[in-house]
Formats: structure tokens, sequence, C-alpha cells
């Protein structure tokens, strides 16, 4: 550590007095002393801004804790919410090792950096982070931000700040294990899953969620099969020992974020949310889940002298919307499970006998969607996307199955299924092919010539080997040129070997070809990945835009978003806009290009021809 100048030594003694009072702080007061440091700190170093962001346990989300801001400075809290922790990706790495991210001055860093353009689209001159850390992990940073001067922190000054922030997460541990204690009583002491109170409590919120997120969600009751019968067998120590061992089954075989608890004796109950939007997926979802537990629970379970074949049943209720109460809910698991039992144990079983008939009936499914394609049943329809300036820019092709008795069927309820079964590839080949004829006849007529087409492309069909030689033949057949086509891909995709991602966007973004990454901002996304990407734009999720008037979170996400876009040269175009005033708001937090009910619904291509011609401008 080089030494102070001597004018630092009330730097040190402000240390101390900081120090002093995190460490003996109580509980209910840690807050008020982690806000009076960060303001001492902040007047210290004449900053702008200084603030603590806590992650999650499992390092996806972001929530700004505390923040101190100059005067004169406008407070960014509040829409500094649950923000996806890839947006501090390019740092983590060096937090996790306990080093901390010291720049006096932004203009040192490479412009091109995706790091220099995120500081410097906040005007950021000098910036200096530091990880909260524990032995085991990396609970959040504490940073100081100086937007209207540099400064070069000396070597003493972030060893004291480094103790400070030692303090600061050891005080956040001690707060967060008192309050781990005091919802002991919420706890179940045999399996320390959630008991009956706290269950009902979580599923009263899972269904506000429900109403909120328009996704569906499900509850579903477990009861141990002849469990009173291995009581009566080899006593209670075991029956509990049983049943621990069924709890851990259950916990392993569900996703962090469901809800296991313990409703009673032998009976546990799980909650799962944002399944779907749709009932088919929903079905889909939660039945693999459910056939994944009863399979892990029915391994053999051995200890000493018994073996024993566990086996489960299991009833389901299925909820959309926030109507339902929590018994309701229960109560229709409830008798579901009775089902799954008279049965003959072993089984699962929905309440809603039509979701029952549903679940049976993916063959029928299956069988349909091979004749659709036989038989040409599927068609595109087409959304218009505007520019700011009102100007038509593009189209995105969405698919529809004409079925020849349900009529028109959205692909929410048959393209997860297509995917699963792997009929996506065969129905991405006649998406692709319809949409790049239509591109070539507009690419014909000089009012439509500049027109791109974009086309939704999902995983399992990007992941094919041929993926690049289909997609050239298909636009060599249909002779429209390369540079109109945009490719939807989404962010779950970039995730699994990304050399293979790459490759194959280069080898058609150097035909002209456009990529843009749809429903960004619902995925984790490593934005070292998106810098390597030949990317063009960013789409923000209809999730977002839905409540950006009236939610803060979701307004500092597209303002996010939207700022990250600029950092990596790429254009922004938000979905799903459906009030003139959802618009005006993006279009004041600089997004470039919209699409969305306001501007169009998605429509046959012969509607969509004769609207091209008379286009409303939205200014
Ligand atoms: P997406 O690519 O995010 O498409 C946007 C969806 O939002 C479309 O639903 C569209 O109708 C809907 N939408 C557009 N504007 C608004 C609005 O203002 N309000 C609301 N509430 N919704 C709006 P759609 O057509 O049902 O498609 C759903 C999803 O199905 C698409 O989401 C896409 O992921 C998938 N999909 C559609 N066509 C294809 C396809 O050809 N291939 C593949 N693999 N997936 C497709
Ligand atoms: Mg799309
Ligand atoms: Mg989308």
């Amino acid at each position: 550590m080089t030494a102070l100048p001597a004018d630092q030594s009330s730097f040190f003694q402000l240390v101390a007095e900081m120090s002093n009072s995190l460490v003996q702080s109580s509980s209910a007061g840690l807050d008020h002393a982690i806000n009076d440091a960060l303001a001492k700190i902040g007047a210290y170093f004449n900053a702008d801004r200084s603030y603590l962001f806590q992650f999650d346990a499992s390092l996806c989300f972001a929530d700004n804790t505390h923040e101190w801001c100059a005067p004169l400075v406008s407070a960014q809290k509040d829409l500094l919410q649950r923000l996806p922790v890839s947006i501090f990706s390019y740092w983590i790495g060096s937090f996790e090792q306990g080093q901390y991210i010291q720049i006096d001055d932004i203009a040192e860093l490479d412009k091109n950096s995706a790091e220099y353009q995120l500081l410097a689209s906040q005007q950021i001159r000098s910036v200096l982070m530091l990880p909260l850390l524990t032995q085991s992990s990396l609970t959040g940073m504490f940073g100081v931000d100086l937007v209207r001067h540099h400064y070069t922190w000396c070597a003493g000054e972030i060893a004291a700040l480094q103790l400070i922030s030692g303090n600061i997460c050891g005080a956040l541990m001690r707060q967060r294990a008192e309050r781990k204690a005091e919802s002991l009583a919420l706890y179940d002491q045999l399996t320390a899953l959630a008991n009956r109170q706290l269950t009902l409590d979580r599923l009263q919120q899972a269904i506000a969620n429900c109403g909120r997120q328009q996704q569906y969600a499900a509850v579903l009751f477990i009861d141990v099969d002849n469990f009173k019968q291995f009581n009566d067998s080899y006593g209670y120590a075991e029956g509990d020992l049983l049943l621990r061992h069924v709890s851990h089954t259950i916990q392993h075989s569900l996703r962090q974020g469901d809800t296991l608890g313990r409703f009673a004796a032998d009976e546990f109950v799980v909650i799962l949310e944002q399944l779907s939007e749709t009932s088919q997926n929903a079905i889909s979802a939660v039945k693999a889940v459910a056939e994944k537990i009863m399979q892990q629970v029915q391994q053999q379970y051995q200890r000493q002298h018994i073996c024993y074949h566990a086996s489960i049943s299991i009833g389901i209720s299925l909820f959309n919307d926030a109507s339902y109460s929590a018994d309701m809910l229960i109560t229709q698991a409830d008798m579901a499970m009775f089902q799954a039992k008279a049965a003959g144990r072993n089984a699962l079983h929905f309440f809603d006998p039509l979701l029952q008939a549903n679940a049976t009936s993916r063959t029928v499914l299956d069988n349909e969607l091979r004749q659709a394609i036989a038989g040409q049943q599927f068609v595109l329809y087409y959304q218009l996307q505007l520019d700011a300036q009102g100007q038509l820019v593009g189209a995105e092709a969405l698919i529809r199955w004409q079925h020849p008795q349900r009529g028109v069927v959205n692909p929410g309820d048959f393209i997860g299924y297509a995917e699963q079964s792997g009929l996506i590839v065969a129905i991405g080949d006649i998406v692709l092919q319809q949409a790049c004829r239509q591109l070539q006849q507009w690419q014909q007529d000089s009012r439509t010539a500049g027109l791109t087409v974009a086309v939704n492309i999902s995983a399992r069909q990007f992941r094919q080997a041929d993926f690049v030689s289909r997609v050239i033949k298909i636009l060599q057949e249909s002779g429209a040129k390369a540079s109109g086509l945009t490719l939807e891909l989404t962010e779950s995709m970039l995730i699994s070997d990304i050399d293979d991602v790459r490759d194959k966007m280069q080898q058609l973004s150097a035909l002209g070809l456009e990529f843009s990454l749809d429903d960004f901002g619902t995925g984790y996304s490593s934005l070292a990945y998106l810098k390597k990407l030949p990317l063009n734009q960013l789409k923000i999720d209809r999730g977002f835009v839905r409540d950006i008037l009236t939610d803060s979170n979701d307004e500092a996400i597209a303002r996010m978003i939207i700022a990250l876009g600029t950092a990596l040269g790429l254009s922004v175009l938000a979905e799903g806009i459906e009030t003139p005033e959802q618009l005006q708001k993006l279009k004041q937090l600089g997004c470039q290009q919209f699409q969305g009910y306001l501007l169009g619904k998605p429509q046959p291509v012969e509607h969509i021809n004769s609207a091209l011609l008379a286009m409303p401008v939205y200014k």
C-alpha cells in the first residue's frame, strides 16, 4: 500500500468511524449505516453517485439497494431493480476473484469496447467498483461514479474502501442470517421445506404473479403411495427417513424458483410458475415435470435392511389468472390426486377433465401436424415494422396453421410441440420458402423493394448441421436477394456451443443476411458473447413494453437495452406496442424501430399489400 498524503489522514478517520458503525449496527439499523457510509464516501471524493448493488444467489439479477447522489444528480435506484447481472458481465469474473475495477479515466479504454460504451453512455469519467464477496460467493458490488471530473484513487484509498466493502458485506450477511432465523417458524422441521402456512402464502403470491404475467402456473398435490403400510411395517423413525428421502428427490427434480412445501404427513405441494402463455404448452411442461418426479421417486430406496420402491400419486390443477383462491386450487389438486390413486396409484391426473383429455391427445396433435406439413396447411401472416418517422422498414413473418376443422391456429398452440418433436425442421423450411418468395415479390416492386422480412428461427432448426446450406438453397430457389432477409434468433440459442452459432451466423451474414435477437431481456445473454456475434438488431420483448408507463423496472430495462444496443452498434426494435403513449415513451428513450398492434396486427399478405399503399404515419 502506498503511503497516504497527510491530508488524507482525515479519510482514514472517516473510514474508521464508518467501519465501526457498520460493524455495530443492528439488523434494523443497517440500511441507515450503509446510506450514511455511501454519503460520506461520495462527499469525500466529490463524486456524483455512490451505490450498492446486491445480486441474487444464482447471480442472475442485480438490485440497486442503496445509493447516494450529489446535489442536482438524479437518483437512479428505483430504475435499477432486477437488472440482469449480465449487464456487468465484463467485470463479474474479476469480482469473483476478489479484484476491484478501477478506471481513473475512461478515455484509457478501447473506444470500441462494450465497457467504454456503457460508461460513456452515462457520461461517467472515472469509476471504482468493489466486489461484495463472502468466502463462498459474490453477493454484490459497491461503486463510486464521477461525472464532472476525473479522479485517480491511490492504493491507500482503495484499501480503505475494500475494508468498508468487507464490513458492508459482513453486515448484510449477518442481516440475512437474522432474517432467516426469524422465518424459521415457517419451515417444516423434518424436511426443512416450507410448511403448510408458507406454502399457502407462496401459492397466494403465485396467483397474484400469474395475474400480472398472463402465463399459466400449476399446483401439484403429491401423496406418497402406501405410506401408512410402510410406517406400520418399519416404524415411524424409518417413515420419517423415507419422507425426507422423497422430499429431497422431489426437490432435485425441480428448477430453482419452483416451490416445494410439506403440506401434511406424507403430502407435498409443488407450485410451478411461468409455464407458458398457452394451455397446450403449459400442460406439456407440467406433465414433463410430474413424470420426472414420479420416475425419480420410483428409483430404489436402499437403507440397511430396507429395499423399497416408493411411488407417488400426483393431482394437478392449472391456473392462469388471479381469480383463483389458494384453497380452491389445493382442493382441486387434492381431488385430482384421489383420481390418480383410483387409477391404480403411481399416476398423475389433471383436475380439469378437458385438460386431462388434452394431456393424452399429444398423439393426435402429432398426426395432425404431419398432415399439415404434407398438405401445405401453413400460411404466413405479416406484421409491419416502422421507424421513428413512421416509415415502413419491414415486416415480421408469423406462422398460422389453417386447420381444416379448427380454423386459424396460432403458433403458441403448436410451435412448442413441433420443436419438441423435431417437426419444426420441416415447418421451418416451409416458413422460409414462403417468406423468401414473398420477399422476392416485394423486391420486384419499387414501392416495397427496400422492405426486410424477418423470419423466426427456432433453436432446434438453427442447430441442424445443414442449416446454412438449407437457407442458401431456399434463398436461391426463391430468387430473393439475401440482403432483405432477417433471421430472428432468441437468447437461449446463444448459450450452448457459441462457436457453432457464430460460424453459422458469420457464413450467412457474409451473404448479406441480417440477424435480430428476439424477445431480448427475457433470457440471460452474456454481453461478452453478444459482442462477438454478427448481430444487427435487438428486439425489446413485449413483456417490457406492456407496463412501460407504469412499471419503473420495465422502463429501466428498456432504457438499458437501448443503451446496450447503441453501445454495440445495433438497432433496437420494440415489439408489442399497443398504445400511442407506449410508442411515445419508447421514442423518448431512443428506440429506433417499432412493431405492435397499434401499428398493425399480423395479417394475411393480401391485407398487408393493401395496407402498404395506405400507410398511416405515426409521428
Ligand atoms: P415473436 O417472434 O416474439 O412474435 C411476436 C408475437 O407477438 C406474435 O404472436 C404477434 O402476433 C404478437 N404481437 C405483436 N404485436 C402485439 C401487440 O401489440 N400486443 C400483443 N399482445 N401481442 C402482439 P404470434 O404470431 O402468436 O407468435 C408467437 C410466437 O410464435 C412468436 O413470437 C414466435 O416466437 C413464434 N413463431 C411465430 N411464427 C413462427 C415461425 O414461423 N417459426 C418459429 N420457429 N416460431 C414462430
Ligand atoms: Mg419474432
Ligand atoms: Mg418477440
